[in-house]
């Protein structure tokens, strides 16, 4: 299942690029900026700003979904509603949408073959989420089929699955975007309800198999945004022996989505940050050899 497609992307990944999100994730981050990708299963999201009071909701989903006592607007018992494609396009208005769709590896390559032409010497394809790897049984004929096509592919992952999962595409891949988030295995868990040994051991075992790594570092404020906690995780990387890392400062554009999900954003009170914020991790990395880059 993915959640969506985007073109002519000029991040994640070197050129341009045709993004596919694969929905579900291993982690639930709390400054996730696609929340609406963390459940497996397809997301039901309400944006009261277009609801137009129109009712149709109401006459499939009711009692799970009840107008608001001042008539307008809606009020959703999300955990009474099991099956949230029942809803798909059903508000004319758009106020009420389903996220996350079914599709097979053939329709995929159709929609990716689409923008071939852009890619040209160094664009391609980055499967991204969620978690893509998570759904490795669905990878593995669309990489195969991708490489034999001539399209580069990268896939960005926490690397938070099993082995397995990684083994069976590692092949495929021409690079892994990996998300290092932290090293400390208590704040990795209570930020991303994670196992940061899991990603460790993944991260030794693809460098040391070969593969080319790039490390990406979302700088998150109260998470990791201190020159202790980044040397930690920069001398990380280095020690293993990558050469490249990016790190991604923290912004608040997922913000409305919590909204919409009838979830809490618990990273109201900060501010995304600028690339200047960023600035000393990347003399450090420098200093120790790394090549460098602020954002995707
Ligand atoms: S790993 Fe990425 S997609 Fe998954 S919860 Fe964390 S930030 Fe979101």
């Amino acid at each position: 299942m993915i959640f969506n497609i985007q073109r002519y992307s000029t991040h994640d990944g070197e050129g341009i690029r045709t993004l596919i999100f694969f929905k579900g994730c291993t982690l639930h981050c709390q400054w996730c900026s696609n929340p609406e990708g963390i459940p497996f299963g397809p997301t039901l999201l309400y944006d009261e700003r277009l609801c137009k009071d129109l009712g149709e909701c109401l006459s499939v989903a009711a009692p799970s979904i009840q107008r608001n006592d001042d008539g307008h607007g809606i009020r959703i018992d999300r955990n009474s509603i099991k099956h949230p494609e029942i809803l798909r396009d059903v508000c004319p208005a758009k106020a009420l949408t389903v996220v996350g769709e079914e599709i097979g590896v053939e329709e995929l390559l159709e929609e990716i073959e689409k923008d071939r032409r852009f890619y040209r010497d160094n664009g391609g394809v980055t499967l991204s989420g969620g978690e893509p790897l998570a759904q490795s049984d669905f990878l593995v004929p669309l990489l195969q089929e991708l490489k034999k096509r001539g399209i580069p592919a990268d896939v960005e992952t926490s690397l938070h699955v099993e082995w397995k999962s990684i083994a069976a595409v590692k092949e495929w891949v021409d690079t892994f975007l990996v998300d290092l988030k932290h090293t400390d295995a208590g704040k990795f868990r209570t930020y991303t309800g994670g196992d940061v040994r899991l990603v460790m051991e993944n991260l030794k075992k693809l460098v040391e198999g070969g593969a080319r790594v790039i490390i990406r570092v979302p700088v998150i404020p109260g998470f990791n945004h201190s020159q202790r906690e980044m040397i930690g995780i920069i001398d990380h990387a280095h020690a293993l022996g990558i050469e490249e890392i990016h790190f991604l400062p923290y912004h608040t554009l997922g913000m409305e989505k919590y909204r919409m999900m009838g979830r809490e954003y618990l990273y109201g009170q900060y501010r995304s940050l600028r690339d200047e914020d960023v600035h000393s991790y990347i003399e450090y990395a420098q200093s120790k050899g790394l090549r460098t880059k602020t954002g995707g």
